[in-house]
């Protein structure tokens, strides 16, 4: 908390305050540096509200503003504003990776000071950040006169829309945030968690999100009884029922609201990481993106098991075997689960103790020779505290035989009785990026808290699950994600930030498993396109290295970048279709993903993203003529083209299928 006075004193410095006549105004509008979006922030009988009006089209009508803290005070009625300061911000800043290597920075701030007239006097700080692609906002309660601990038991923030809206959302569960998406209009939904997307009758997209979460818990929204188009903030509490504990101060994360003339300009706003403080790591270097493969899908598709065995999937054996193939094949690393001791015991394993038929050092040297890096991993099972009590020399012990990254995961229930979404688990997942970062460790947390941006801040926190990824296609899982689950994620989860979904399952259908009714609901084009459209600094060739032995289409995974100079979505509609284009970074390839719902389509996309006077090498793998996802998802067509600036590509998607393509300029 110490450093969020230096961070409000920071601000205040190129601050113009502007209340210099007698009397404060009650309310102001800002509007966003190209003006389309204008905020009003005010009170009315000394109660906070704000409104969003886009466009000359009101998204957001009066809706509330406050925190509650139990019997201690109320913070969100009898204030008069007391200040208004206003600044801007015009800049580019570079990212350590991510989907562009710069990103502008540009808005109009102001901060609002509210003073209660009576009773506890209290001073609450309200700021909003408008920025062209959307505005943040966020609560700052300064140290009060004698109280040095508080207890947030509600925050009122209210999303009071203007209309229906068609949304695309999942209902909350305090403890899993892989479900499916529904499409339902506003009046017909409870409880959503964020990202949550709609699209107004007018056209236009908005998505409701948070920036920066840290030491708060997480916001989830449920519907106000006000009426049935608005949300309002219902934070995932602690046990004991508190939504936040904090000392002598409190700052919320940011409340975010993306907004679009177009789906794709939610995907193309980088308001989520510029509403995020800058890294303080001095020293990046060691922090990179990377492809992997794993002994992972082995256990998914029951031919291997975690635990030791006759099938035991971590043996050394196995291992090097992998190392060979990554090696082979380019990879940087591998991941391999159940390796530690006793898997059997689920939850009560050790994170410093392999099995015996898992000789770490054999394989981490093996693996240096030739060039590919265990990746390390540590699954709590929700027996969070045994790995908190663990985390160092857990830390420690990976960090001595050169592992530089790590999956973590939190699967089931956290058995101290928290909540994954709520503030002790915030801190926790935070807790271990720090303890990581110390020993130049990089994070990829699987069933993690989401994402808000905090990789701008953290950037060794590389990437995490969060959504329905590839493993509920997995035999076992009842879910079976839909064709269209793909063309929803860009739109909703991705806006948080990057997604470990580990695409590139080539043996589709389970048959040569014996598995007869489950299978991935895609092409093999498609499972290709995924690797440009869900966005990952750390993506991984899922399947087993021998479906991938023998199969040309392989060689778009081999050659696919993971780190991006600039990328932009060309054309895309929510759960029905999206294309991505992405420039490598330290590069000049170009790489294309385009994915489709259960619907075959056609699109044309313009290539006017390349340099004029240049000519391209276009390989194009696309869904052979027969393909679709459900009789007939293997037939893939390579085509190699000659394209420049000037020219479009016509793409043409099977139904369930996908579109890669890598643009290389000719020497
Ligand atoms: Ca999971």
């Amino acid at each position: 908390m110490n450093n969020l006075f230096y961070h409000i004193s920071a601000f205040l410095l190129f601050a113009l305050t502007i209340s210099s006549c007698n009397r404060t105004p009650q309310e102001i509008t800002i509007q966003s540096p190209n003006k389309q979006l204008n905020v009003t922030v005010g009170q009315d009988k000394g109660e906070p509200y704000y409104n969003v009006i886009f466009n000359e089209d009101t998204l957001i009508m009066d809706s509330k503003l406050g925190l509650i803290f139990g019997s201690q005070f109320d913070a969100s009625h009898g204030f008069e504003i007391s200040k208004i300061e206003h600044s801007s911000k015009d800049t580019i800043w570079e990212t350590v990776w991510g989907e562009d290597q710069f990103i502008y920075e540009k808005s109009n701030d102001i901060t609002l000071h509210l003073q209660q007239t009576q009773k506890n006097k209290l001073h609450l700080i309200l700021q909003f950040r408008l920025f062209n692609d959307g505005v943040g906002f966020r609560y700052i309660l300064p140290q009060q006169q004698n109280i040095d601990s508080l207890y947030l038991t509600n925050e009122l923030t209210e999303f009071n829309f203007t209309s229906d809206n068609k949304a695309w959302a999942f209902e909350v569960d305090y403890d899993s945030y892989e479900k499916p998406y529904h499409s339902n209009i506003l009046s017909k939904l409870d409880s959503v968690q964020t990202p949550f997307t709609m699209k107004t009758p007018k056209g236009v997209y908005l998505s409701i999100h948070e920036a920066a979460l840290k030491n708060y818990a997480s916001m989830t929204l449920k519907k106000s009884i006000k009426n049935k188009t608005s949300f309002e903030c219902n934070l995932v509490p602690w046990p004991d029922g508190i939504k936040v504990k904090a000392d002598r101060s409190l700052q919320t994360p940011w409340r975010t609201i993306q907004v679009g003339n177009k789906a794709t300009d939610l995907i193309n706003s980088r308001l989520i990481l510029n509403l995020n403080e800058p890294t303080q790591y001095v020293d990046t270097e060691w922090i990179k993106p990377m492809k992997y493969m794993g002994i992972w899908w082995g256990m998914h598709l029951g031919q291997q098991t975690w635990y030791a065995g006759p099938k035991h999937g971590a043996t050394t054996k196995n291992t090097l075997e992998l190392i060979d193939f990554a090696a082979e094949h380019h990879f940087d690393g591998i991941l391999v689960e159940g390796w530690n001791y006793d898997w059997k015991k689920f939850g009560q394993w050790d994170f410093k103790k392999p099995y015996p038929d898992f000789d770490i050092k054999k394989i981490t040297e093996y693996g240096k020779k030739k060039g590919v890096e265990l990746i390390g991993h540590h699954e709590t099972s929700g027996n969070v505290e045994l790995y908190e009590s663990q985390l160092d020399s857990a830390l420690n012990y990976y960090q001595a035989h050169n592992v530089k990254a790590i999956k973590t995961g939190y699967v089931g229930q956290i058995k101290n009785g928290q909540y994954h979404q709520g503030q002790w688990m915030v801190e926790h997942y935070q807790r271990v990026v720090e303890e990581a970062a110390k020993r130049k460790i990089n994070i990829i947390a699987h069933e993690p808290i989401k994402p808000t941006g905090i990789r701008r801040t953290y950037p060794n926190f590389l990437s995490r699950e969060g959504a329905l990824g590839q493993e509920f296609n997995a035999p076992w899982s009842a879910v079976n994600n839909s064709p269209s689950h793909t063309t929803i994620l860009p739109f909703t989860r991705l806006l948080g930030g990057p997604m470990d979904f580990t695409p590139g399952i080539f043996a589709l259908t389970y048959d040569k498993y014996g598995i007869k009714d489950k299978r991935v609901n895609t092409t093999l084009a498609k499972q290709l396109a995924l690797y440009v459209v869900i966005y990952s600094p750390v993506q991984m060739a899922a399947d087993l290295a021998e479906n991938y032995k023998g199969n040309d289409a392989f060689s778009f995974i081999k050659e696919v970048a993971v780190d991006w100079e600039k990328s932009i979505a060309l054309n895309g509609e929510i759960g029905e279709y999206v294309t991505i284009a992405r420039k490598e970074r330290d590069g000049d390839r170009w790489f294309i993903g385009s994915i489709t719902n259960e619907q075959k389509r056609e699109l044309e996309i313009s290539l006017d993203f390349l340099d004029p006077d240049k000519e391209y090498l276009a390989q194009i793998y696309k869904d052979g003529e027969t393909a679709n996802w459900k009789e007939n998802p293997y037939p893939v067509q390579m085509i190699h083209r000659i394209v420049q600036k000037n020219d479009k590509l016509n793409l043409s998607l099977a139904s369930g299928g996908g579109e890669a393509i890598i643009i290389t300029p000719v020497q």
